[in-house]
C-alpha cells in the first residue's frame, strides 16, 4: 500500500496517474469527456430514443402515486 492514496480511475477502476488525475491514461480521460458531453449534451425533440424507450402507457392502467 503507499502513503498517498489514489483515487480510482473513475473509467476503468486502476489507480489513477499523477500526470492524468483522475485518470490512469490519457485515453480514460478521453473516453470519460466522450461520456460527458454525450450525457450532457440533451438535444431536444429526439423521436427516435422516445421511440425506443419502451412500450407506451396502456390507458386505463392508474399508476400509483410514488410517496
Ligand atoms: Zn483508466
Amino acid at each position: 500500500m503507499s502513503s498517498a492514496a489514489k483515487p480510482p480511475c473513475p473509467v476503468c477502476g486502476k489507480p489513477a496517474e499523477k500526470a492524468f488525475l483522475p485518470f490512469c491514461s490519457p485515453r480514460c480521460a478521453d473516453i470519460d469527456l466522450g461520456r460527458w458531453l454525450k450525457g450532457g449534451y440533451v438535444i431536444p425533440g429526439r423521436p427516435e430514443d422516445d421511440a425506443d424507450k419502451g412500450p407506451a402507457p396502456s390507458p386505463g392502467k392508474d399508476e400509483p402515486p410514488e410517496s
